[in-house]
């Protein structure tokens, strides 16, 4: 244990109640490879007992609030998180590996996801449908009723931000399935919800193995939708599982995504993005920018600019801050450098340096001249790992950023306005960065992919779509 967690951490939250499971599970600190506290390992019988109290929640007070009080309940717990910002940063920096600084901003943009939704909650509205004389014809947004929550470790808190704010807003009750490998910030977003006033019962969250808890949430049959994030493969299976009880899913499963950098583009601008996509959080990020597209008239000096960075980033344990944290795992560290073992082929532009030892380190790598049907161009490796892929036309590099089954993001790095307009819709992805990348995060922004990306839209207003459903009303009157 450490200073900084005021909640049980081994505990279940189900209605309102921090509650024992019948076993735990170790945690580790990927920074150094030991154990330092437990979780519990919830079970379906827990994941059942969540679920009947999400739903008691639908029939009693949670059932009838107004978008106003929603409003209120989420712009609380925004206020709470931002007022625990340094110490949910140093919980995730421990529980994730990832550098105090990413951290840090991850626990601004959960407050920012419940400001948005908070201010969102009651401009959410139907529409009147002009029809046949003697009608009049109007929608309603309705909540789905009971939402399960599969998340990942990468980013726990901006994803409970994205998905259990927007569902919280509509009027859904949660069941919320953080990662084995990182719950702490999950159970104290329960905490911290709890202290804001949010009704018993309405946000459950019960931490467990995937194929114990995860499972039995997805296939629950009084589960009314289901969001998941995480790989392809667990993807596959929610939405099989989900297909059974023909219940909505919405899926966010990672990407190849692309940065086009043209002859005409500021790259001393572009720099800092460019590096930064591909070892924010050690590469562990759906959108991380994994490919590299580079004009070949700029292709030497920008490879020369970017093996320059690489080569003074520097790799340690998550809470001395420097630019990359370990992995999350033993587990990812051996898939990442099977992938590098596979680029034994490439040449390698530049590595990082590892500064420290006993945890999951790993050097990022940037590796030049890579053709684009190599399985490092191809596969999404979830590691600090880049490549750069030279192309000679604009409609070479379409085709080379559309080749890989994944589209979730991509930016264009030109200064020729037809350009971008022009390629803006020609790639294939839900989000399109022009002369930037991220956005700087962008709660505000509806994000999902395309392809094995997945399906559905998170964050913005969007989100709220997802997580609600229209009823149409046709009233005749003469
Ligand atoms: P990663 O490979 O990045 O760990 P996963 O897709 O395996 O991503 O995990 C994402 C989330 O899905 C985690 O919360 C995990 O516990 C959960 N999960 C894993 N397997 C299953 C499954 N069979 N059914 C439901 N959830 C699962």
């Amino acid at each position: 244990m450490f200073d900084e967690i005021w909640y049980p951490t081994d505990k279940l939250f189900i209605d309102g109640i921090w509650a024992d499971a019948s076993d735990v599970l170790a945690v580790e600190d990927p920074s150094t490879g030991k154990d330092f506290t437990t979780i519990a390992r919830g079970s379906a019988g827990d994941i059942d007992r969540a679920v009947t109290a999400a739903r008691a929640t639908l029939n009693s007070d949670w059932g009838k609030s107004t978008a106003l009080e929603r409003g209120r309940i989420l712009a609380r717990i925004g206020q709470l998180v931002l007022e625990r910002t340094e110490e949910l940063a140093r919980i995730e920096a421990r529980d994730v590996g990832k550098p105090l600084k990413q951290a840090r901003a991850d626990a601004v943009a959960l407050a920012r996801y419940m400001e948005f939704y908070a201010g969102a909650a009651d401009k959410i509205t139907g529409e009147t449908i002009p029809y046949l004389d003697g009608y009049t014809v109007y929608t309603l947004r309705e909540p789905h009723g009971v939402t399960g929550h599969i998340i990942p470790w990468n980013y726990p808190m901006q994803i409970i931000g994205r998905s259990v704010g927007a569902a919280l807003t509509m009027g859904n009750a949660c069941v919320l399935k953080p990662a084995e490998d990182a719950c702490l910030t999950a159970l104290a977003f329960a905490a911290i919800a709890d202290e804001a006033g949010l009704p018993k019962g309405v946000l459950n969250v019960v931490p467990g193995l995937g194929e114990e808890a995860g499972a039995a949430l997805a296939k629950h049959p009084d589960i009314d939708h289901i969001s998941f994030t995480g790989s392809v493969g667990v993807g596959s299976i929610i939405q099989a599982t989900a297909a059974q009880n023909i219940v909505p899913v919405t899926l966010e499963l990672g990407g190849k995504s692309p940065q086009l950098v043209f002859e005409d583009a500021d790259l001393d601008a572009a720099l800092p993005f460019l590096v930064n996509a591909g070892i924010q959080n050690a590469g562990q990020t759906c959108s991380a920018s994994s490919r590299i597209l580079a004009h070949r008239s700029i292709y030497d000096q920008l490879t020369e600019k970017m093996a320059a960075r690489y080569s003074a980033l520097q790799v340690g344990a998550a809470l001395d801050d420097l630019d990359v944290g370990p992995l999350i795992s033993a587990r990812q560290k051996d898939i990442v450098a099977e992938f590098l073992g596979k680029g034994h082929d490439l040449e390698k532009a530049a590595e990082g340096h590892v500064k420290a030892a006993g945890g999951h380190f790993i050097a990022p790598t940037l590796f030049a001249g890579v053709p684009p049907d190599h399985t490092l161009a191809q596969d999404e490796i979830f590691g600090p790992v880049q490549v750069i892929i030279p192309f000679d036309t604009e409609d070479e590099a379409v085709q080379i950023a559309n080749s890989t089954d994944y589209g979730l993001v991509a930016s264009i790095w030109s200064q020729n306005g037809a350009r971008q307009m022009r390629l803006a819709k020609q790639i294939s992805a839900g989000q399109i960065f022009i002369n930037n990348y991220g956005a700087g995060g962008g709660v505000e922004l509806p994000f999902g992919g395309v392809g094995k990306s997945g399906h559905g839209r998170e964050k913005g207003f969007e989100a709220l779509y997802g997580f609600s459903q229209l009823k149409t009303v046709a009233a005749f009157h003469g």
